[in-house]
């Protein structure tokens, strides 16, 4: 396809163009397209920034779990049904988005976690929507592991070779650690291992993102805050993972957490800071793009997505 073609069916993908960039125009540059919030939500690929730095949260796939014993991680399918129906929801299904996050900071092009690869029941949209991003998988120089689950390090390898030839593979001691013990998961780890490096919490990896440890889900689970200026986002991975029930039943055992009383004192220690703090969130497996804040409502909390962040 040449690049007339490429462009033609970027705009069939993306939908309706808005107005062009003022500031371009006074430069005499060429315009660039702006994306309506809708038409980047549809395409895959949802730009915005913090502070200065660009980035883009890009859809892989949806989750859907049957609201049933033993097919959602949480244990009890009526207390699941009536709180998904207090938030609008019809309590049968349980409902998770798949989506990493692209950081462009300090001349870096950065990929946390890598979406399941097609596991799971997804569908497999991460190279799709990367590609709607404008971003080839040669181009990332640096992927930041959360941690060691087939949703989140799936999309590294595809028909036993590297995804992203150039990038570094950054994890966890721990959780390196973890992925190795991990059977199925011999051909990721020999195939992986020359580009892993393991990093430290509080410890900036690239300019503007540090580790965090969110502890509880897995042996080394990871956040990530992300820094400009005045400006922070906190990158959540997998210490909650519903918009509804992780964050308005926090204390509820969570089957897919390894060590379940630091997981509950994890969510709650992010709901009440991130309250308070008004913090900035990105959580991989809320509605896409999953941006938002967490807000006090009554005697618990709600997950309060951006305005252009809705669908
Ligand atoms: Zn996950």
């Amino acid at each position: 396809m040449n690049v007339h073609a490429r462009l033609a069916a970027a705009v069939l993908i993306l939908g309706s163009i808005a107005a062009c960039s003022s500031e371009a125009e006074r430069k005499g540059e060429p315009a660039a397209p702006t994306v309506s919030p809708q038409a980047a939500v549809a395409s895959g690929a949802f730009p915005f920034h913090i502070g200065t730095l660009e980035a883009v949260a890009l859809k892989d796939g949806d989750l859907a779990l049957p609201n049933e014993a033993g097919q959602s991680p949480w244990p009890d399918p009526d207390a699941i049904r009536s709180t998904l129906r207090g938030a609008g929801q019809d309590g049968e299904t349980i409902h998770l988005s798949v989506q990493p996050l692209l950081v462009k900071a300090g001349g870096r092009v950065v990929l946390i976690d890598t979406g399941a690869g097609g596991q799971m029941g997804t569908q497999n949209r991460l190279q799709a929507s990367l590609e709607a991003a404008g971003t080839a998988p040669a181009q990332v120089t640096d992927i930041l592991i959360s941690h060691s689950h087939g949703d989140h390090v799936g999309g590294l390898i595809a028909n036993g070779a590297l995804v992203f030839p150039n990038a570094a593979i950054r994890m966890s001691a721990a959780e390196w650690a973890d992925l190795q013990s991990q059977a199925p998961m011999a051909d990721l780890v020999r195939t992986i291992r020359p580009k892993v490096e393991t990093f430290t919490f509080g410890a900036e990896i690239v300019p503007g993102i540090t580790p965090v440890a969110l502890e509880g889900h897995t042996p080394g689970h990871s956040g990530f805050e992300i820094a400009s200026g005045a400006e922070r986002l906190l990158y959540i991975g997998d210490a909650m993972h519903s918009s509804v029930l992780s964050v308005q039943r926090p204390e509820w055992v969570n089957a897919w957490d390894s060590d379940s009383a630091a997981a509950i004192a994890t969510r709650q220690g992010l709901l009440e800071r991130g309250a308070a703090g008004e913090q900035r969130i990105y959580a991989g497996h809320f509605p896409f793009p999953g941006l938002g804040r967490f807000q006090r409502r009554d005697d618990g909390f709600v997950w309060v997505p951006e305005p252009a962040a809705r669908p």
